[in-house]
């Protein structure tokens, strides 16, 4: 019901939360089915999920999971758009995205969130520095997701000059406080930015142009900037990204009349700004891709070195993901703010230390406006989720939260996915494309006691790209929940630690000889 409030899915009455299509029941008449169920659940009976439809409820026991969830698999010979789509029309299946089919998403707060993570880690990599101070960064995209490259830059102390040929999306972001100001023109915008790096004072810019225009004009104009990306929905050639010389309106009309030379443009204008992000890398701006498929659209383009510009998981995420790290989240059942405060209060005396993190938490507190339940998502370590489970599940306990917590995870995590273009690029012993870990990964929670635990496949990357797991496990204040938080909590970012030393990375080999559970020596 939460993925489904108005406030927080992008389009309800078809039952999509995000993601292009990413659905939270098959059709209504599920929806209401799956409600009817859940109310009627024994507390020791498991609902059984396939594909946003109910299928059965079983006699389990009181520690096993009341709803297991599983969404889009298909055989892996079948799994190619055109298969999948064309059976999800016949009404047998429904694409889950990642939190969307496993009723965990929170709204905007968790790309907000994604996406500070990610420059931070860039700071820290590439600049030895704990955030963006003095520093810009180049940008296009002020979408859904792109949207959230210039609060997550001056939340880092940053500056952002981010691109978009859509005056509504510049407009929706000022006017939602995700960008401070708009430029009149390019040269305005390089003026504000190079006034604010000078006086090391975060502020985003938007400015209103093709990246495909723009991005050639910095190069050519000598300007570097000290990070480099693109966040235009890249992915999808025949919507996503618009070529050069036309407004959306005029694309959406050239798109109808002439697709093959629509595509033609689209190809034309990706390789310009590729070129120009390769140009700029060259001298000395750090490149990256952040997700949306940009390179391959590049290299197909015909720029053969696009592969240059790194991953942003194997670059920058990689590292968290070695020790167990990965965007975390709870939700108030109460509906109170309240509960959400108070838990950050908890955040900032037991976790405080880790100044990273202080960080986040104080600076959501002030500038995340809540959608439908109010959550809070960060990321957190092996070790520190199962601590922080123990201490809220005593709040719930002690009175001092209205209502129980759900506490649960992206399956974008360290353990959790298989996904070779995005979460699993470039692991060290060339295991990318290996799904046995996000498999052992749900039964592992269904094991430790997990509330509800799901499977997907083609989230974030699409069908036929990705297999990726969920769980979410309520803290109700009881010992028996005490017990299923700390085996969870535990497990599941350990796994992730395990699955980082079976491919050789040393932090996770390092830690992994220090933890609860065990690696068996061969
Ligand atoms: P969106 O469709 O909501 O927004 C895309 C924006 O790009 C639009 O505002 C559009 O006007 C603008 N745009 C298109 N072509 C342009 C051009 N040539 N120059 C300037 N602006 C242009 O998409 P979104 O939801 O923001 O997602 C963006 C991409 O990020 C997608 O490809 C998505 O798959 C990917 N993504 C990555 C992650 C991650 O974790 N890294 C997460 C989610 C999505």
């Amino acid at each position: 019901m939460n993925n489904l409030d108005p406030e927080v899915a992008r389009d309800p009455e078809h039952l999509v939360v995000y993601g292009g299509r990413g659905k939270a029941a098959r059709s209504w008449r599920d929806f209401e089915a799956i409600v009817a169920a859940l109310r009627g659940l024994g507390e020791e009976e498991t609902l059984l999920v396939q594909s946003g439809k109910a299928v059965g409820v079983f006699p389990t026991h009181a520690d096993a999971p009341r709803v297991l969830i599983v969404n889009a698999m298909v055989v892996p010979k079948w799994a190619t758009d055109d298969i999948f789509w064309d059976l999800e029309a016949r009404g047998l299946t429904m694409y889950g995205q990642m939190t969307a089919g496993s009723w965990i998403y929170i709204g905007t707060q968790g790309i907000l969130q994604g996406t500070f993570e990610t420059l931070a880690a860039l700071a820290r990599t590439e600049f030895g520095a704990p955030d963006l101070a003095g520093r810009w960064f180049l940008s296009s995209g002020l979408g859904e997701m792109g949207g959230a490259q210039p609060l997550a830059t001056t939340m880092l102390g940053g500056v952002a000059l981010i691109v978009d040929v859509d005056p509504r999306a510049i407009e929706r972001r000022l006017k939602g406080r995700y960008l401070d100001e708009k430029a009149a023109d390019l040269d305005d915008a390089l003026e504000q930015v190079q006034r604010a790096v000078a006086a090391r004072e975060p502020r985003s810019v938007g400015l209103l142009g093709n990246a495909a225009d723009v991005f050639p004009e910095i190069l050519r104009r000598k300007i570097t900037p000290d990070v480099v990306s693109d966040q235009t929905a890249a992915h999808d050639l025949m919507v996503g990204y618009i070529p050069r010389g036309y407004t959306v309106e005029q694309a959406a009309e050239a798109r109808r009349k002439d697709p093959v030379a629509y595509r033609l443009g689209v190809q034309a204008s990706i390789a310009l700004e590729a070129r120009a992000i390769l140009g700029l890398r060259a001298r000395g701006a750090k490149a990256f891709d952040y997700g949306n498929n940009f390179r391959t659209q590049a290299r197909e383009a015909g720029v053969a070195d696009a592969f240059d510009i790194e991953g942003y998981v194997p670059r920058y995420i990689r590292p968290l993901f070695e020790v167990g790290s990965g965007p975390f989240r709870w939700v108030a059942l109460s509906g109170e703010a309240n509960d959400i405060a108070r838990i950050d209060r908890l955040l900032l005396s037991e976790f405080g230390q880790d100044e990273h993190l202080a960080r986040w938490i104080r600076l959501a507190a002030e500038k995340v406006k809540f959608q439908g339940l109010p959550a809070r998502i960060c990321y957190m370590g092996y070790g520190e989720r199962e601590r922080f489970g123990h201490r809220v599940n005593d709040l719930v306990r002690d009175g001092e939260l209205s209502a129980p917590i759900a506490i649960g995870r992206d399956h974008h995590d360290t353990g959790s996915v298989a996904s070779p273009y995005r979460e699993t690029e470039a692991m060290r012993d060339g295991s990318d494309a290996i799904a046995d870990w996000p498999i052992l990964n749900a039964l592992l929670n269904v094991a430790s006691g997990a509330t509800w635990v799901s499977v997907h496949h083609g989230g974030g990357t699409g069908i036929g790209n990705s297999i990726h797991a969920g769980l979410v496990v309520v803290a109700d204040g009881t010992p028996e929940a005490d017990r299923r938080l700390g085996r969870t909590l535990h497990n599941d970012p350990g796994l992730g630690v395990a699955r980082h030393a079976d491919a050789g990375y040393p932090a996770s080999l390092e830690l992994a000889a220090r933890a609860k559970f065990r690696i068996p020596r061969r």
